[in-house]
């Protein structure tokens, strides 16, 4: 039995959705919204049809025995040589032997299907035993045209032989004729296309039939004796009415593939076989056709070795590995169908030497490195020595393939000056696993995606086009393998070793959750409960606390107990007390403890109005005062504060505590920003959390669901080193979370502000004044009060009246010197100048220097690095809503001078 024994699919990973071709170029081609549909393939810029060549065939070659393959047939229209043998590269690439026959099958679509018929005629006639024969294409169009839009880039491979054979070869027919639909002239760079309706009529319509026709008459068979018909053509109503007019029900044609890939030329009758292939049974039977200046047809049946066939990429695994691109302008790019300048270091000499290239061919080509006989280790180049120094044996080295060697990302690096078509160039040491390593490109991949410790796949791929000489040069680079980065928790676990933590109110409910989950990650925790009930009407007990600091002790860690009442300040300064007698210092202060007094106003005894009032606000009060003095000593502090939806938002019969919880917040405002230079962060937590003072409130199904364990990560993340942010409010609960902020509204001006507007005034501007949109979030007081004088200084005032909305410019600036973050400024003396355009733009510079920041507006004489961006872009950036790396890319931020200097400014200041 002669037939397919093995398969192999590779798609490039990128697809570009085709409506981005319209949207950018519907205005010149309207009519090509008609094939928009779905996405295409496209090869990166390091890929062409050799590349997917080698791709397509290692999948293919999946536990194959290498040595058994005698030949090779590389089918492509698009090869990168018209005199150089393709197939001789891909077999040099994928180290198959050199006693063989490598043969380029091209100039004709069908080229694949010839090739593979050529590949069965010589196994059946028993001169070789096994033939891998890959397709592949990447075929170029100019832009904004349908076959843009029809074609995709990929390949993929067949291995022909007698041994374990998945799908028996029953016979073929094949026509040829010069008929031509299309064609390319040797010294073009696109085909010519004839009219479509031609190529469909007398094309597709009458050839395919004519080839299928032959089959079925030589075989004695009909379209009944075909479970699934395989044929590319990319005019999809004509694909399948050829296929109604054979005789073949739709469910018995294979789907063009056009919103998944496009076709993909000489590569698509492989890629829709392997398609089918996946998903056969033993028994199938399979008629597959291709296309192009005639026509082949084989037939196919199935085997039960179809199951042997060990996993692989092939054309299910292709489409899964996707990344779906929205810029055209990118694709372009990549096909050098745009010039871009490319700078000075892309002029660097890129010729290559045919004799190296011949030396190394077995390093360059197929990534063959040594490994030492003497002691075993591999390593990459190979060389006269080995390099363990344990060994160092001479000439001991056998060839020894990394292509396939498990590997992982020791190093990288995302560099914006190397030259790169796609920007930045990443590469990086690797290392693979059974030992050897070495410096790769890293391709396929964003370097906000790349971690070290990652796994990488090797892949074969274009390094250098020297176009001046027609020359491609090809290495191996590396490819990320997405989700295998290590896991976070071990390599960036948060800690809190050597620090010391007070939360207060920690016998129960949320305060045990933080407490238990602080000494679980490394922290001495003060465990302070006053132990009463949840009106804290009661005496107490000590029970909370110690039962508490006995479950920390039981879990290795280490806990005191305090049973002070936060409610005074004699009860706040003892438990800081004990943290500093017992563990020596304190960084971290939970300002937890609570109880509730709930009532309406009108029967809101003083006494319970001021009961909650001492615990709460005056209790954070109490406790943090004598805390704030040690952490400013220290120079390190983390606060949390706790305030409650019902301070935020108010809730109906908790007056008392939505006052107490709100004004929690106020003194966060204010103490964040005492605390800002001594390193002392304050942030607010809103929980929300199945406790005893929600047990009562919450409706039991809902009671089930909110542990205060979903509210702890929140909180330990605030007390953490790793929050830099202060003054935050942030609400939290059964694993969501969101900030809550108190915005103002842009406002207007009534007058001039030396006449006093009425109350009719008033009246009639409402809506303005109430009106919350380009409402801002203000940093401070002072900052606030920004708008208000802006509004009557001059040529501040907008047409109407009305006042410049939200951030400004020059508010930034006024403002740069409170966001310098003194403790990052260690050791750095350096000027930044600030060129904004623009209507709200002018000259600023900062000068930093012996831990101080000083902003003046003008041109500093010898600025460091200047950064240059205009006035819109510049706000957005500070808002965070333009990202620093793409305002660069894209030029919207120039940098002159020190760009390395210029990455500190986001280190030093912080909005
Ligand atoms: P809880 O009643 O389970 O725990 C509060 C703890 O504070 C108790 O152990 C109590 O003994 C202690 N305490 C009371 N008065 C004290 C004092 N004067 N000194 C020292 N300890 C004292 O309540 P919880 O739900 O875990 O609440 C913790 C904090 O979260 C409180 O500030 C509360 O207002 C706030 N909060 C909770 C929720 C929620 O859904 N549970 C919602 C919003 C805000």
């Amino acid at each position: 039995m002669i037939g397919i024994t093995s398969y192999g699919g590779y798609i490039p990973k990128l697809r570009l959705n085709r409506m981005s071709i319209f949207r950018e170029m519907g205005w010149f081609a309207p009519a090509i919204v008609m094939v928009a549909e779905g996405e295409r393939s496209f090869c990166n810029w390091d890929e062409d049809a050799l590349t997917m060549a080698v791709e397509a065939s290692r999948d293919c070659l999946r536990g194959v025995e290498k040595g058994k393959i005698d030949a090779h047939y590389l089918c492509s229209t698009t090869l990168p040589f018209a005199d150089r043998s393709c197939a001789g590269v891909v077999k040099t690439a994928l180290n198959l032997m050199n006693d063989m026959v490598a043969a380029d099958f091209t100039t004709s679509l069908k080229c694949g299907t010839s090739g593979l018929v050529t590949a069965l005629d010589a196994v059946k006639g028993g001169e070789r035993k096994s033939i891998l024969v890959t397709a592949s294409d990447k075929r170029e169009t100019r832009a904004a045209y349908f076959y843009e839009m029809w074609f995709g880039d990929g390949a993929a491979s067949l291995l022909v032989g007698k041994d374990n054979v998945i799908a028996e070869f029953k016979g073929s027919y094949s026509v040829s004729h010069d008929f031509v639909d299309h064609y390319r002239g040797s010294w073009s760079e696109y085909d010519y296309m004839w009219e479509e309706r031609w190529v469909r009529d007398e094309g597709y319509s009458k050839i395919i039939p004519e080839a299928v026709s032959g089959l079925f008459k030589m075989l004695s068979i009909s379209m009944d004796d075909v479970d699934t018909f395989v044929f590319p053509c990319f005019f999809k109503a004509e694909h399948r009415k050829i296929a109604a007019r054979l005789g073949a029900s739709p469910e018995k044609v294979v789907d063009n593939l056009h919103e998944v890939c496009g076709e993909t030329g000489a590569a698509h009758p492989f890629l829709m076989l392997v398609s089918v292939l996946e998903k056969a049974k033993p028994g199938d039977r399979i008629l597959m056709a291709g296309f192009g200046q005639g026509c082949d047809a084989l037939y196919f049946q199935v085997t039960d070795h179809i199951r042997d066939l060990p996993p692989r990429r092939g054309f299910k695994g292709s489409l899964e590995t996707k990344k779906t691109i929205e810029s055209y302008p990118k694709f372009l790019k990549f096909r050098n169908l745009i010039k871009t300048e490319m700078g000075i270091r892309a002029e660097a000499p890129t010729q290559a030497a045919m004799t190296v290239l011949w030396r190394k061919r077995k390093m360059l080509t197929g990534l063959v490195g040594g490994k030492c006989t003497a002691c075993g280790t591999p390593q990459f180049p190979k060389m006269d020595i080995c390099v363990n120094p344990d060994c160092n044996a001479f000439h001991s080295q056998e060839d020894y393939c990394f292509a396939d060697e498990p590997a992982f990302i020791k190093s990288f690096t995302g560099d914006l000056l190397a030259v790169s078509v796609d920007p930045p160039a990443i590469y990086g040491m690797i290392q693979f696993e059974n030992g050897g390593r070495f410096m790769a490109d890293f391709t396929d991949c964003e370097l906000g995606d790349i971690q070290v410790g990652q796994k990488v796949s090797l892949h074969f791929r274009r390094r250098v086009v020297d176009r001046e000489r027609g020359f491609s040069t090809y290495f191996w680079k590396a490819v990320p393998i997405p989700g295998t980065a290590p896991q976070r928790e071990e390599k960036d676990s948060i800690r809190f070793d050597d620090r010391v933590a007070v939360v207060t109110g920690a016998g129960v409910g949320l305060g045990r959750a933080y407490a238990l989950e602080l000494a679980k990650r490394g922290a001495r925790v003060v465990v302070n409960d006053l132990g009463g009930g949840r009106d804290g009407a009661d005496d107490g007990s000590e029970g909370p606390a110690d039962r508490v600091v006995e479950e920390i002790r039981n879990l290795g860690g280490e806990a005191v107990a305090s049973y002070d009442s936060v409610a005074t300040p004699e009860g706040g300064q003892a438990i800081i007390d004990k943290a500093v007698e017992t563990f020596g210092r304190v960084d971290i202060v939970i300002n937890n403890a609570g109880i509730l007094r709930d009532k309406t106003l009108v029967k809101m005894e003083p006494e319970n109005w001021d009961a909650v009032m001492d615990v709460h606000l005056k209790g954070a009060y109490n406790v943090t005062r004598p805390a704030f003095i040690h952490m400013r000593g220290n120079r390190y502090g983390r606060i949390v504060l706790t305030t409650s939806a019902a301070g935020l938002y108010g809730n109906f019969g908790q007056t008392n505590y939505s006052a107490a919880k709100l004004g929690l917040v106020g003194f966060m405002n204010t103490l964040r920003l005492e605390g800002e230079k001594h390193n002392i962060k304050v942030n607010t937590v809103a929980p929300i959390a199945a406790t005893r003072l929600t047990e009562d409130i919450l409706p039991p199904d809902l009671f089930e669901k909110l542990k205060p364990e979903f509210v702890a990560p929140l909180v330990l993340y605030l007390c953490s080193e790793q929050c830099e942010d202060t003054g935050l409010v942030i609400n939290a609960g059964m694993g969501y979370f969101n900030r809550a902020v108190l915005l103002t509204g842009p406002g207007t001006v009534l007058g001039s502000g030396n006449t006093i507007p009425t109350l009719e005034d008033i009246h009639k501007k409402w809506d303005a004044i109430n009106s919350l949109e380009k409402a801002a979030e203000y940093p401070n007081a002072t900052a606030a009060f920004g708008p208000m004088l802006d509004a009557f200084s001059p040529g501040k005032k907008e047409s109407g009246g009305t006042t410049k909305k939200g951030l400004t410019v020059s508010r930034i600036f006024s403002g740069l010197e409170q966001a310098f973050q003194q403790d990052k400024a260690v050791g750095v003396d350096v000027v930044f100048q600030f060129e904004i355009s623009g209507p709200d733009g002018g000259s600023w510079y900062a000068t930093v220097k012996e831990g101080r920041c000083e902003v003046t507006e003008g041109s500093h004489a010898a600025p460091t690095t200047t950064i240059k961006m205009a006035d819109v872009d510049f706000v957005k950036l500070i808002k965070g809503e333009l990202n620093g790396m793409s305002a660069f890319t894209s030029g919207k931020l120039r940098v002159e001078g020190d760009l390395m200097k210029s990455q500190l400014i986001e280190k030093l200041f912080r909005f």
